[in-house]
């Protein structure tokens, strides 16, 4: 598994194009902004692309769901308990914070546990509420890799001032199902740099008493 990188969008959120180097094929993670660009990264590492995951419904990761999908012809995959947010314009914030509300509706709605198998990779939806109702994260066990959206940063959590959240929850959800995997899995978060599960588990402040 390869993972190639942008940021994109008003306040810098991480897209990932994670590609199966056998088959060339390709997920994107939360495409943030700028399907164009997003293509043209596609295109020019010559993968096929064959899903959408998302994280969360929030609008600085989904804003170039609608083209992206239309133009890539290819399903959005997102928790079950995010449906209603990502429907709802008022509460995946993009008519209050980024002047295009968009209601959005998943093609696969997965449930916690679910295995994803999509382009010759195997992820495990992880649902991890608290920075929004229906938050989640993908874990590929293979590889050791997590995409944690909001959910974990390097050296923070998500923020849980948006409508729906919860730092109580949040906190549970990073104690049973993130501070769980092993300490060598790479962690790509929705903003920022990457980390390792291991290196939050030491310097997170956020987990002290853990
Ligand atoms: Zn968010």
């Amino acid at each position: 598994m390869k993972i190639e990188h942008m940021v994109l969008g008003a306040v810098a959120t991480n897209c990932y194009l994670v590609i199966n180097e056998k088959t060339k094929e390709a997920i994107v993670v939360d495409p943030a902004d700028r399907a164009d660009v997003i293509l043209r990264k596609a295109a020019e590492k010559d993968v096929t692309l064959r899903a959408i995951f998302l994280t969360h419904g929030h609008g600085d990761h989904i804003l170039a769901v609608p083209e992206l999908r239309e133009k890539a012809g290819i399903p959005v995959y997102a928790c079950r308990a995010e449906e209603a947010l990502l429907q709802d314009p008022k509460q995946n914030l993009t008519s209050m914070l980024f002047g295009k509300p968009l209601s959005l509706k998943a093609d696969i709605l997965a449930d916690d546990g679910e295995e994803l198998n999509v382009g010759g990779m195997r992820f495990r939806l992880l649902f991890t509420p608290g920075h929004t109702p229906g938050g989640c994260c993908y874990y590929n066990e293979e590889d050791g890799v997590l995409f944690s959206g909001d959910t974990l940063f390097a050296g923070s959590v998500g923020r849980t001032d948006f409508p729906g959240g919860s730092m109580k929850t949040l906190m549970r959800s990073l104690a049973e199902k993130i501070l769980c995997l092993p300490d060598s899995v790479r962690v790509y978060p929705g903003h920022q740099e990457d980390t390792t599960i291991g290196e939050e588990r030491l310097c997170n402040p956020y987990f002290r008493e853990y």
